[in-house]
């Protein structure tokens, strides 16, 4: 074998089994030589025992940026980026002395100053006598490669909307804490954030902007905690926070508050300014768990608890907690279950008009029987509904019943009567209300004057633009609107004037206080006529007692509805009350007409 097939042999075999490889010295005159070393795709340069180049390849030149002539005659120093210190060379060069070899990962500098870090495998080369003649150094630009790293860790590790750490990064920097805390027996805090309404955002105003808000969300919580603690964003609109070495709870509940006052002023997204809130759930190690999944899981239970102390707050997790989110994910599926079997029925409640004493409206209220609990109340089941999403199928169902059984009292009775629905804030919040109502009404043939939506002082409050578009939208079709209860809420005048309102329910509590003292009549009576000075009719609801009836007649009040009239009742019983519409003082003897509502007695 000649002395060049000998050489290509070893290059072709033993390229990734170095120290094996004799190189020797290239014949510049050698062509084949020359084609097999600028073939190979990583970079080689050889050096004399001077460290003197004698020999690179053109992949040296593609990834230093020096030609062959540039590089030869110079020492590997020419590459030297800085970055590492004496001893790093020293122990590369005693591993080359004493083995023949040194591979490792090394940082250079190109010629156009940038650097880099490669990947390179030195070799001595000995001639028969065991005299070191050459040394050669087979590279790999590790750029890409780290570049690729980089991306994938980034793409495990941490969310693409917000940057944050994502679940996976978020139980690791967890676990990391947990285990410091046991050593250092201190406590962590863990906050479980979810974003109150974002639902509706993304619904109305679109997923980019909704995105656009996330981001600024994770930026907002980002600024305003220390850059030792953790921050991830878990998926949606759930963000957790790690704050360690804490030592007391009340460190946790100032940083929560710091978060909920962060959270007040408003994002600017596009040209729209967006407020937005977060429920704040708060676990602590070890107080509340000892381990990750509990630790969170009880932050998670604890956020569900500030949502239902109505958003924007931040609790700190009990142990009673945990039985309540059971009960109520039980009653959550089985009204789940229940609404996918038609379970769910109607009931009617008449209110009259006290000056005819006939019924003008009847009031739809939902009933659900439970297989093993019984009668169980709308006020039990109805915000879980709510929060669950569920209400918007039950709403819809609600629409197109009510509105078709109506029509069908007023032609088989030839009444001009009306029919009341309830609808929550969440329902009203929806931007497809009003699409949905039109659809019913629709489709049943009522006209919108004949429907009246009651609603609830706190939805007032509410005074999102979603709430006053839709409010509007549903006033410019006809159709009515009642405040429920009203008195016991925070309305104020303003509010009342600002969404035309054409009906005010005082409520219960006012009507059964009419029962005792001067002062509080005199408060129905002040309330009777602020609803007529504001030219709205004055409804009075939870009438019990011939008395407070009569009260109420006296002071002017317009309608009135409670069990003394009639207690709600399914339809099939409504009948003989819509019969000619008697008024009603004709149709029931006072004493007998005051009956509980049934419908509503647990077995
Ligand atoms: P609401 O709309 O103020 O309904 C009046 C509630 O008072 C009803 O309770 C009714 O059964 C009860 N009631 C009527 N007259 C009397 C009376 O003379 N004495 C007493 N003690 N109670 C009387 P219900 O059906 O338990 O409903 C409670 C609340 O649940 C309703 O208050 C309403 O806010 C909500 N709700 C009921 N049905 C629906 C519905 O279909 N949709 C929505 N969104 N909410 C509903
Ligand atoms: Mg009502
Ligand atoms: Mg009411």
């Amino acid at each position: 074998m000649t002395r060049k097939q000998a050489w290509l042999t070893a290059l072709a075999t033993q390229f990734h089994r170095l120290p094996g490889l004799w190189l020797g010295k290239i014949d510049p005159d050698d062509s084949l030589a020359r084609q097999i070393l600028s073939a190979i795709t990583d970079g080689i340069l050889v050096t004399d025992t001077n460290l003197r180049i004698v020999e690179v390849n053109e992949a040296f030149t593609r990834v230093t940026g020096y030609t062959r002539h540039e590089a030869i005659g110079q020492t590997p120093r020419l590459l030297k980026s800085g970055r590492h210190g004496k001893e790093f060379y020293q122990r590369m060069w005693n591993a080359l002395l004493l083995t023949g070899r040194w591979q490792g990962t090394i940082w250079n500098r190109r010629k156009s100053g940038e650097i880099y870090q490669e990947w390179v495998c030195i070799s001595s080369f000995k001639d028969k006598t065991g005299q070191t003649t050459h040394f050669l150094a087979i590279f790999t630009d590790l750029s890409h490669q780290k570049a690729l790293q980089n991306q994938i860790h980034l793409l495990a590790y941490y969310d693409s909307l917000t940057g944050l750490p994502n679940r996976e990064l978020f139980n690791d920097r967890l676990d990391l804490a947990l285990t410091q805390a046991h050593r250092d027996k201190s406590k962590i805090a863990i906050f479980f954030l979810d974003l109150d309404r974002f639902k509706t955002i993304n619904d109305t105003l679109g997923h980019a902007t909704g995105d656009l808000l996330l981001s600024a969300v994770a930026h907002r919580l980002s600024n305003c905690l220390r850059e030792s603690d953790t921050v991830a964003r878990l998926g949606g609109d759930e963000f957790t926070v790690i704050l360690s070495g804490i030592h007391d709870q009340t460190q946790a509940t100032t940083v929560a508050d710091k978060i909920l006052t962060c959270f007040k002023q408003p994002y600017t997204i596009g040209k729209r300014d967006l407020f937005i809130g977060t429920s704040l759930g708060i676990s602590l190690f070890p107080d509340h768990g000892s381990d990750n999944e509990t630790l969170v899981r009880h932050a998670d239970t604890a956020m569900y608890r500030a949502k239902q102390r109505g958003m924007n707050c931040h609790v700190i997790y009990t142990p009673s907690m945990d039985i309540q989110y059971e009960q109520r994910l039980a009653i959550e599926n089985d009204l789940r279950d229940t609404i996918s079997e038609n379970g769910l029925k109607l009931v009617y409640q008449p209110q009259i008009d006290l000056k005819t004493g006939r019924i003008t409206t009847l009031e739809t209220l939902l009933r659900w029987t439970h297989p093993q609990k019984g009668n169980i109340p709308p006020s039990h089941f109805i915000p879980i509904a709510e929060e669950s999403g569920l209400i918007f199928e039950i709403g819809n169902w609600i629409f197109d019943t009510a509105c078709t059984q109506i029509v069908a009292w007023r032609e088989k009775y030839g009444l001009d009567i009306c029919v009341a629905i309830n609808i929550t804030s969440r329902q009203l919040r929806n931007g497809k209300l009003v699409e949905r109502i039109q659809e019913a009404l629709h489709k049943a043939r009522l006209p919108p004057a004949a429907l009246e939506l009651e609603i609830t002082e706190s939805v007032l409050m509410d005074d999102s633009r979603e709430t006053i578009k839709t409010l509007e939208n549903i006033k410019r079709l006809g159709i009515k609107i009642v405040i429920d209860d009203f008195g016991i809420g925070f309305s104020s005048l303003n509010h009342i004037k600002r969404f035309s309102i054409d009906k005010l329910k005082i409520d219960k509590s006012f009507i059964d206080d009419l029962n005792y003292g001067d002062g509080d009549k005199q408060l129905v009576k002040t309330i009777i006529n602020m609803t007529h000075d504001l030219s709205l009719v004055a409804t009075a609801e939870g009438i019990e007692k011939q008395d407070q009836l009569h009260e109420l007649e006296m002071f002017g009040c317009d309608m009135a509805q409670g069990f003394l009239i009639c207690a709600p009742r399914p339809a099939s019983d409504m009948d003989d009350l819509l019969l000619n519409n008697t008024p009603w003082h004709k149709h029931f003897d006072a004493g007998d007409s005051l009956s509980t509502d049934s419908s509503l007695t647990m077995d």
